[in-house]
């Protein structure tokens, strides 16, 4: 069975960034996969109801797998507690990542639901730090391969071994 991603929608051009805008690192290789079928496109913070635009939200001294264990929150830049929206992304990017059966993850990086290698720190001020999105740190701990935007190469690497061991 050929490998399933689930992909961030905004990667693939959709508009559906806080800001109305997207990340479009559509490349020649995803562009197969999605005429594969090989895609999943989804947008965390969009299918939990969140709208566009939305102000831009962070974690506050945690990252996502503090989040999903409730021992650290989400706060917009007007101080609003967003946590639970942010939870239930999370739980619905792994949803559409297991009725996908998808064994790997194409993330956003520096998002607090996508991020997976960097995360905002919390100071709205635009500084970055180590850390996990909600998302990602619910898709890594139910065993799903979570690959940033800037990891591209790792994942068709992964891809295509898993591939050649399926045939
Ligand atoms: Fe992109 Fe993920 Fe943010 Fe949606 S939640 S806009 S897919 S980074």
């Amino acid at each position: 069975m050929k490998t399933k991603i689930l992909v961030s929608a905004c990667l693939m051009g959709h508009k559906v960034r806080y800001n109305g805008s997207e990340k479009a690192a559509i490349s020649e290789t995803l562009k197969r996969w999605q005429q594969e079928k090989r895609l999943v496109t989804h947008c965390p913070e969009l299918a939990a109801g969140l709208s566009i635009p939305r102000l831009p939200a962070e974690i506050v001294k945690g990252s996502g797998h503090e989040v999903m264990a409730g021992r650290a929150r989400i706060l917009e830049s007007d101080g609003s507690d967003v946590t639970a929206h942010y939870q239930l992304a999370a739980w619905l990017a792994l949803r559409a990542a297991q009725e996908g059966k998808c064994s790997a993850a194409l993330l956003t990086d520096g998002s607090p639901t996508c991020g997976s290698e960097q995360i905002y720190d919390g100071s709205f001020s635009g500084i970055k730090r180590a850390g996990m999105g909600v998302a990602a740190a619910l898709l890594r701990e139910h065993g799903i391969q979570v690959f940033s935007d800037n990891q591209l190469t790792e994942l068709i690497a992964w891809v295509e071994e898993r591939d050649n061991d399926s045939v």
